[in-house]
């Protein structure tokens, strides 16, 4: 049988830069616990996206928890939470005993709705953070949001873990808000292994995350804390496969647009199908190439015909609301986001896709109509 076509899987770069960064923390033994290249990863990434400093994190979800953690988010604080997302972006909000808002997205953009953050804002005036999620590499109307939440004084983190390598208005997505974060998470774009990066311009922040996720210790001979600490720190063999695979990010976004555009040209045309919106001022790293359908072909038969010939597709992230976990929070909005879980495809998205494969996933999405 023919090897399986995945949604997004990891891809190291043809020169083998991961592994020559990884042979020198082998060869210095700096395999652990931090050391160049976990400085230098920092630095490259923060370089690349345009923020002054990065931590690097041994998760997305980590770096979301941090973020919050530097929001001083804490028991009963309500933050609002875009619920068109994977369920990472919304536990830490739960870790940190506070409650989650979810906020709907709308069509033009499948991200949040500023309409319905703004009533958010009117129901709940006390609000003390909103995460902002850049779902499959599109980003948010960043400029009507980040007016909304300065109206507010509101701290913004931005969940970019799908969208490194994107751009709004030609400035990196992950950047707008006080914090962004990052995760390289295996089905990522770039990946290493398992790793997150907390970016933001706010120095003192990012070395005060550093801090809690090195387990808070205090400068003193002996281990001192006054703080509750995090085990959340990348390790320097991790950041080697890091700095290889940040030198091949625009490569796989290149890949990824080419991938959206073969399935637009081959199957735009069908009846019903709708691709997901690329906006003007959005630069997409195209993670995920994904579309709706409102015709006599449901989801359902698309799954069932590709997972036949071993090749996956996903429906839509189910919105945080309709989980069963998250189902006591508010939820505000019209409920877009129920309407794209039902109707969404995510098609096989991976950048090792040969012009053989993506014929192939067309031709079986093609015979359907
Ligand atoms: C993958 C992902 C995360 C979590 O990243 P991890 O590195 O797996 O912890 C967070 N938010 C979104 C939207 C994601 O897709």
């Amino acid at each position: 049988m023919a090897d399986r076509i995945f949604l997004s899987s990891p891809h190291m770069s043809e020169e083998g830069y991961e592994q020559q960064y990884v042979q020198e923390a082998f060869d210095t033994n700096w395999i652990a616990p931090l050391g160049t290249n976990v400085n230098e990863f920092e630095k490259e990434l923060a370089e690349k996206v345009g923020t002054k400093a990065a931590a690097a994190l041994s998760s997305g979800t980590a770096a979301i928890h941090l973020a919050l953690k530097a929001a001083e988010v804490g028991e009963g604080d309500i933050v609002f939470c875009s619920t068109l997302t994977f369920s990472a972006t919304a536990n830490p909000i739960i870790y940190q005993n506070a409650t989650p808002v979810f906020i709907d997205c709308d069509e033009k953009t499948w991200n949040m709705d500023p309409i319905a953050l703004e009533e958010a804002f009117e129901k709940y005036p006390e609000v003390k953070a909103v995460i902002v999620v850049h779902l499959y590499g599109l980003s948010a109307d960043m400029d009507k949001i980040m007016e909304i939440c300065k109206k507010y004084n509101v701290t913004v983190i931005e969940d970019a873990a799908e969208s490194l390598g994107g751009y709004y208005k030609g400035q990196h997505t992950g950047t707008f808000g006080d914090y962004g974060i990052y995760s390289f998470n295996g089905n990522k774009i770039i990946t290493t292994s398992g790793g997150g990066m907390l970016v933001s311009n706010n120095e003192e922040e990012i070395a005060r995350a550093r801090f809690w996720a090195t387990q808070s210790r205090d400068q003193a001979r002996h281990y001192q804390h006054s703080e509750l600490g995090f085990n959340y720190r990348m390790s320097n063999v991790v950041a080697g496969i890091g700095r290889g695979q940040l030198k091949v990010l625009d490569k796989r976004v290149q890949k990824k647009k080419y991938i959206y555009e073969y399935y637009k040209k081959e199957l735009g045309h069908l009846e019903g199908l709708s691709f997901m919106p690329v906006n003007d001022w959005d630069q997409p790293n195209y993670w995920l190439s994904s579309l709706t359908l409102s015709g006599a072909v449901k989801p359902i038969d698309i799954f069932n015909a590709l997972e036949a010939e071993n090749i996956e597709s996903r429906p839509i992230w189910k919105p945080m609301h309709m989980q069963p976990f998250f189902e006591e929070f508010d939820f505000i909005g019209e409920g877009v986001s129920e309407k794209l879980f039902e109707k969404g495809v995510c098609l096989p998205s991976d950048t090792k896709m040969t012009e053989y494969d993506l014929t192939k996933v067309t031709t079986i999405v093609k015979e359907l109509w």
